[in-house]
């Protein structure tokens, strides 16, 4: 015999809930943020590359939404080479269970061959020449400053968080090298490296401008962004810097530094993708906008998300679950 009221439960649909998040450390919370900041800042910022802040006024007023469009008519939410380059790189760490040239190679050519949406000339070139000869070290050049190996720098960040300084940069150089072997990108792929681990532990945020954004400029003046406003920067690394820390340091939330970037186009996708990774890292994933998460390619999202715990060890002490301090 029924009772009614059974057959109403059983037939009622069943509120199924999502395999549980496990709970996450403020710093992985953090490091998950910062790949996520990468791929949403690069998603917002394709719209309008190559446009100029003018022309971003004129076509759109203040761009702050994942609309898609620009130059490579993407889907609203859709991501560019700064994004799928970091993930064939950190595929290679995870792969190889560390970061090797030689396997980061392999994965830009296989990412190559696959016909991304957009590549720089830099990255084409010596990965081509890689093709040729094997070696997944290209040649010193005072030309290939442009900002192709500091925009991937993130997987690297994350494999080596905890680990000496100098174990970092050996990693992050193995990789930039592929594409990119020159002093300004190793300058700035290095401090971007160590301010990703600095703001995922937690450091205070003036401290890691002192000691990063202030040890690049002390080594390399030319990075000096102090002076006049960065708009329309260009691929080249030190206006990308400029316009990325300009940005970073002048903002307090996540929305803000992500949409004052952008907004002085140019390398805009880049721009955004390497201050979405920093904004992310420094506060965290609960500030980032929904309707930006929501709109994102949702592979990617995942992508990201999966990528990000995959690469951040874990750590063995309780240092992890610490409350943030200075
Ligand atoms: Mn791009
Ligand atoms: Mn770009």
């Amino acid at each position: 015999m029924f009772w009614t009221g059974e057959l109403i439960a059983r037939s009622a649909p069943v509120r199924r809930r999502a395999t549980p998040i496990p709970e996450r450390s403020p710093r992985l919370d953090r490091a998950v943020a910062a790949y996520l900041g990468l791929a949403i800042g690069d998603a917002l910022g394709a719209t309008v590359e190559f446009l100029t802040p003018n022309e971003i006024r004129q076509q759109i007023g203040i761009h702050a939404d994942l609309t898609g469009g620009g130059w490579l008519r993407l889907k609203a939410g859709q991501v560019t080479d700064d994004t799928t380059m970091a993930l064939a790189l950190g595929e290679s760490i995870i792969a190889a269970g560390r970061v090797d040239a030689k396997a980061a190679a392999e994965a830009f050519d296989a990412w190559m061959r696959a016909k991304p949406v957009d590549i720089g000339n830099t990255v084409r070139r010596n990965l081509i020449t890689f093709r040729r000869t094997g070696n997944p070290e290209a040649a010193a050049s005072e030309h290939d400053a442009g900002n192709g190996a500091a925009m991937r720098v993130l997987p690297v960040a994350l494999k080596c968080y905890g680990q000496p300084e100098k174990t970092t940069k050996i990693a992050n150089r193995a990789q930039a090298h592929v594409t990119h072997h020159n002093a300004l990108s190793d300058a700035a792929s290095e401090a971007l490296v160590l301010m990703v681990q600095d703001l995922i532990a937690g450091r205070d945020v003036a401290a890691v401008e002192r000691e990063r954004a202030g040890g690049l400029v002390a080594e390399y003046p030319v990075f000096a962004y102090d002076r006049k406003r960065r708009d329309n920067p260009s691929g080249f690394v030190v206006d990308t810097m400029q316009a990325v820390l300009q940005a970073f340091f002048a903002t307090d939330n996540f929305e803000d530094c992500l949409i004052d970037v952008v907004n002085r186009g140019g390398d805009a996708d880049t721009t955004g993708a390497i201050a979405g990774m920093l904004a992310g890292a420094r506060y965290g994933y609960q500030a980032i906008p929904r309707r930006w998460l929501a709109t994102l390619d949702q592979a990617v999202r995942l992508r990201c998300e999966q990528q990000a715990i995959a690469l951040f060890p874990l750590l063995q002490n309780s240092t992890d679950t610490a409350p943030l301090s200075a």
